[in-house]
């Protein structure tokens, strides 16, 4: 794909304007996508006739299309090195976007999936300084770090904001765009498989078939396969997997890497135990093993572990099976390997289900169960999470109903088969009663306070509105179908300091407050607004539309009214303070979004003001200029709301209750 005339000499670096001719052969080598020994041998023609006193932007991209065409044969540390190297020359020269992107891309590369959030804390920080006008070469590579982070961690719904995030970006890079947007398609695609969403995994992957892909290596194009055959895989639908594995099988021959070995091989397991042939999947198992044993892959060796347990529990070796089942999930755990380990429990439940271990399978569901709940960051990330999966949710609750009307029938038939048809009545009543059982232990799984507000819609304590009415009313509430359709201000508070509030006074105490701070909210709204109780201080309300000044004064009223008394306690008195993020949705009158959208842009601003002291209420306003380049955007979290701010895209507008009655400043900085 190189060809030799782009290889200069140094007559011809010699002559001006011969350098801009070799960065441009330079970033077509990369827009080529050709890393293969050929490109990197032309490319060492190139460096050699390079000197050290080259212009900088020469050195740059040198150093740049270095690192793309060696990626495959720079060992971890030779690839750090280069890239803090970059970063050195970069400051040197006062090429902020080089030395952003480095810094990326070291945090990147030396990322650990179980310390994960020390590097997100890396990331971050980078951020902050990032310009706002930073290349969308920075801003892809940031969004698909955090993207490719939060996936490693399991964190899947903050991981497919940040990849859809890198996805827009791709679009606007100036070089390689159709193979940037290509992979993150695909990374998506992974993603939705990895939530269990294969439809939506097969529509990116269309996308992805769509795009151009003359210079894709075969091992992207493999990949791509790959995920649709998992797709496929999940749907049911074998027999298109089994043609589209096929399509992978002809295009390994060009691809002789271990790791499309080890990826072929375990794939090519995992369809053969999908469809019950344990013996021949046994047989790409010892392959993969052998294989991953010799190249070293710890990851593949206990991926070998898995699929062998579940092997051997189709071969009826069930005690051995979950052994090694057990052995590979604690491994996947140790390393942080969440989308690992949920894959690993899902194969466990349904072997063990398989062969009637319901207890064991409970026991697993239930570490499943806490398992989503502890990859979300907290009560508030989680209620955003649960209100964006609700159609998962709906999706599973059918699963279930569907899989244990199946389990009944399974039972029913089983016993009849083998036994008396009275004896077989009195155990299908049996099976029925375990059927049963397992739903409601399911149900209980999915946590106590959600089967609570689906029998009350009520908080209890409170009296506002529970978070399962939310869903029932907003959720599914489509995007504004036209424009300006229904205007609403949502604004989400979260009290202050409440835990030293529970710390000092008791558990009751706190409860106190929470009934205290929810009437004075009441008696600050009107009756067509609504109270929610979204975690256990938060609460959202939604106020029916009003004009602006008059929203202000309620918002300003209802801050006064919390703040005003403290609650008595037993001879004591409790001080109330809260804070809040407040926006008006659709943020602009075009804007098709959907409700869940403006919770997000209140939670940013909710955070914004816990950032800054508290005991404020943040509302966010777009600006003209943010009207343009935010259409249906909504921030995904904090730092990306201020860097809106810092881009002049938004404005923050604090009010604040305090001594002097009322007060409203414009936040300028962070
Ligand atoms: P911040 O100002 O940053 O919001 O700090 P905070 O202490 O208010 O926030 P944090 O999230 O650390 O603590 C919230 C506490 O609320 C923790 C939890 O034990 C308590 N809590 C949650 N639900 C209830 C409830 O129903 N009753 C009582 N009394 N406490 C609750
Ligand atoms: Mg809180
Ligand atoms: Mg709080």
């Amino acid at each position: 794909m190189v060809v030799a005339s782009v290889v200069p000499n140094r007559d011809v670096l010699a002559q001006p304007g011969s350098s801009e001719q070799i960065i441009q052969q330079l970033q077509a080598m990369r827009a080529a996508g050709d890393t293969s020994p050929e490109a990197a041998q032309a490319l060492k023609k190139i460096e050699s006739a390079i000197a050290d006193s080259a212009p900088y932007a020469l050195r740059r991209e040198l150093a740049k299309t270095r690192m793309f065409v060696l990626q495959d044969s720079l060992d971890s540390e030779e690839a750090l090195k280069a890239v803090e190297s970059l970063r050195k020359l970069a400051e040197a020269n006062g090429d902020v976007d080089t030395v952003s992107l480095m810094d990326i891309r070291r945090i990147y590369m030396s990322h650990a999936d179980d310390d994960i959030g020390k590097f997100i804390g890396q990331l971050n920080e980078v951020r902050a300084k990032i310009r706002s006008d930073a290349s969308p070469e920075v801003m892809e590579a940031l969004e698909l770090s955090y993207g490719n982070m939060y996936f490693d961690a399991g964190n899947f719904d903050t991981a497919l904001r940040h990849q859809l995030a890198a996805l827009d970006w791709a679009e606007k890079l100036p070089l390689g765009s159709d193979r940037a947007r290509l992979f993150r398609l695909g990374t998506i695609a992974d993603l939705y498989n990895a939530m269990e969403l294969p439809e939506q995994a097969l529509a990116y992957l269309d996308q992805a078939q769509a795009q151009p892909n003359a210079t894709i290596p075969a091992r992207n194009r493999i990949s791509l396969l790959a995920t649709r055959v998992i797709a496929l895989m999940k749907l049911d639908r074998m027999g298109d997997a089994e043609a589209v594995f096929s399509q992978v099988e002809d295009l390994a021959g060009s691809d002789d890497s271990t790791f499309t070995a080890l990826r072929i091989g375990t794939l090519r397991a995992e369809m053969l135990l999908a469809s019950a042939k344990p013996e021949s999947a046994l047989a790409r198992i010892d392959a993969v093993e052998t294989l991953a044993g010799q190249s070293g892959s710890a990851y593949y060796l206990a991926r070998a572990w898995l699929l062998r347990g579940e092997a051997q529990i189709q071969l009826n070796r069930v005690d051995a099976g979950i052994a090694l089942m057990d052995k590979a999930i604690d491994f996947f755990q140790g390393k942080g390997q969440m989308i690992d380990v949920l894959d690993g429990l899902d194969r466990e439940i349904r072997m063990l289900r398989e062969k009637k271990q319901f207890e064991g399978a409970l026991r697993l569901m239930d570490r499943r169960q806490q398992l989503w709940s502890q990859l979300f960051r907290n009560e508030r990330g989680r209620a955003i999470a649960e209100v964006e999966a609700l159609h998962t949710a709906q999706a599973l609750e059918h699963q279930v109903v569907t899989l244990s009307s199946e389990n009944r029938i399974q039972e029913q038939r089983l016993r009849a088969e083998r036994l008396g048809k009275v004896l077989a009545l009195v155990l299908a009543l049996f099976a029925i009663g375990v059927s049963a059982w397992l739903f409601r232990a399911i149900r209980r799984a999915r946590g106590e306070r959600d089967r609570l507000s689906e029998v009350v819609r009520l908080d209890a304590l409170t009296g506002a509105a529970s978070r399962y009415q939310f869903q029932r009313r907003h959720a599914q509430t489509p995007a504004a179908e036209s424009p300006g359709l229904v205007k609403r201000t949502l604004l989400l508070l979260d009290i202050d300091h409440f835990k030293a509030i529970n710390d000092q006074h008791g558990h009751e105490a706190g409860d106190a407050v929470l009934k205290a701070v929810v009437e004075r909210v009441r008696r600050s709204v009107t009756k067509d607004d609504e109270i929610y109780r979204w975690g256990g201080e938060e609460f959202l309300v939604i106020f029916k539309h009003r004009d602006d000044e008059s929203l202000f004064q309620t918002v300003l009223g209802l801050l006064v009214e919390i703040e005003s008394k403290p609650v008595p306690w037993h001879g004591q008195v409790i001080a109330v303070r809260i804070s809040g993020g407040w926006v008006q949705h659709p943020l602009d009158d075009g804007w098709k979004t959907p409700l869940t959208d403006a919770i997000r842009w209140a939670d940013a601003a909710l955070y914004h003001a816990k950032n800054s002291g508290r005991r404020r209420i943040e509302k966010v306003e777009l600006t003209d200029n943010g009207r343009l380049k935010l259409v249906n955007r909504r921030p995904v979290d904090m730092p990306q709301l201020l860097d809106w701010q810092r881009s002049g895209y938004v404005n923050l507008r604090t009010v604040q209750s305090g001594d002097s009655s009322k007060k409203e400043t414009e936040e300028l900085s962070v």
